[in-house]
């Protein structure tokens, strides 16, 4: 079993003495990453001379239902509203696929035209724009009141707030019930995550879909997807824990899907108990997660062995490179950059500096390794000799985006799951 970190040294969070969704007590250790920052409290130069808080970050597992956790959560109100600056629209994969599933899911459930939608971490409104593009009412709820803005400015109504009981009752008010309720890469994020089922609960029409749209455990560990822990994080959900937890609220998982974005997704469908046919996908999905050994602590302390590998190989890459008098950078900023930077501790002595495309991380440094991030221009200008790409899950977007620094005798580097040039 785990010691749970000592709360005394950390006031903004919360040392976690069980299970996120089952709340079963016994946790096991899967892999420890250290003390690390908020990974998307990108600094500005100002905050380079202020104080920088950290916080235990590890995963661990369930023995009760499975669910593979973080067991430090630091305070919602940090992570969301001060310097939350993750944009889903930034990249173009981003935005097909969203549009996509908003198209997929209309038709698979012939929701009818004028039928509302709520999105939940609706974040820049993507998702929610594929659905109005649709002739669909939407309304979103997102804590960030940075991007949530930027989605009213699109002319997409936002609450902002985080999604529970209250906010369900207002909703239910003052719109009715939702035929669809989306959650991509959220439901994993929320600390409440009791209050907000019962509040989709409350607000599901009876034959309503409760969509719900995370990185699949089984790519986490089979591709080391190691850098995607992160306090925002919760958890990484797979079948078996969520059909469990859904059933305790007199719901039910009837349907999965795999979809490719994030490194591997997986798409759940809940509605109310009995509401929707049981698909054998569900029944499928439980039988396969038996047979990788997801809830097997030899399968798991075996995908920490690899983790520990991986960063030995990225270091010893790095420097050799280094030492060759190489220049490197790094390419495209992510929140999971910031785990993996500070996980195998590559800082300016390695990347020269990071380029992005969103103008609200430029200017800025990353948090814990200090890197100045730049336009992505300066990649093409100042041509180093190596791009390391963090976002390796929109490598091939990267690479066409930037096929003129290779072209120029730049490689590239992808680091997960093994380092590689490119
Ligand atoms: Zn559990």
């Amino acid at each position: 079993m785990t010691t749970s970190p000592h709360n005394d040294f950390y006031p903004e969070g919360k040392a976690v003495t069980c299970c996120h969704m089952c709340r079963g007590q016994q946790l096991r250790l899967v892999l420890d990453l250290g003390l690390q920052p908020h990974s998307d409290l990108f600094l500005t130069a100002k905050q380079l001379n202020e104080p920088l808080s950290l916080y235990p970050l590890r995963l661990v597992s369930c023995l009760d239902c499975g669910l593979l956790q973080i067991d430090f959560l630091v305070d919602p109100r940090i992570l969301y509203q001060k310097e939350y600056l993750y944009e889903s629209s930034i990249t173009e994969t981003g935005r097909s696929h969203y549009n996509e599933m908003a198209k997929e899911i209309i038709e698979k459930f012939s929701v009818p035209k004028d039928s509302l939608v709520i999105d939940l971490g609706s974040n820049v409104g993507v998702l929610l724009e594929g659905f109005k593009n649709q002739g669909l009412k939407v309304l979103g709820v997102d804590p960030a009141s940075l991007v949530a803005q930027k989605a009213i400015e699109r002319g997409i109504e936002t609450i902002i707030d985080f999604f529970g009981i209250e906010v369900a009752d207002t909703i239910l008010k003052t719109k009715g019930k939702p035929k669809i309720i989306s959650g991509t890469n959220v439901f994993a994020h929320i600390h409440e995550i009791d209050s907000a089922v019962e509040g989709m609960k409350i607000l599901l029409d009876e034959q309503g879909v409760i969509v719900i749209e995370a990185p699949y455990a089984i790519d986490f560990i089979e591709h080391l997807e190691y850098d995607t822990i992160y306090h925002q994080h919760v958890g990484y959900l797979s079948v078996r824990p969520v059909q469990k937890y859904f059933k305790r609220f007199g719901m039910e998982l009837f349907e999965v899907e795999h979809v490719k974005i994030h490194g591997g997704s997986l798409r759940y469908y809940v509605g109310h108990e009995g509401a929707h046919l049981l698909h054998p996908s569900v029944a499928e999905y439980v039988l396969k997660e038996d047979d990788f050994g997801l809830y097997k602590e030899e399968i798991l302390n075996l995908f920490a062995k690899r983790v520990q590998k991986q960063r030995i190989d990225l270091i010893t890459l790095l420097l050799s490179l280094k030492k060759e008098g190489k220049r490197i950078v790094g390419v495209s900023a992510p929140a999971k950059g910031n785990t993996l930077l500070n996980y195998c501790h590559i800082d300016t002595g390695i990347l020269d500096f990071l380029t992005e495309k969103s103008k609200l991380k430029i200017g800025r440094f990353s948090p814990g390794t200090f890197i100045p991030i730049h336009d992505d221009a300066k990649l093409l200008e100042d041509r180093p000799d190596y791009a390391l790409i963090l976002a390796w899950n929109f490598a091939d977007e990267i690479m066409n985006n930037m096929a003129s620094f290779k072209e120029n005798g730049g490689k590239f580097i992808i680091p997960i799951p093994y380092p590689k040039i490119v």
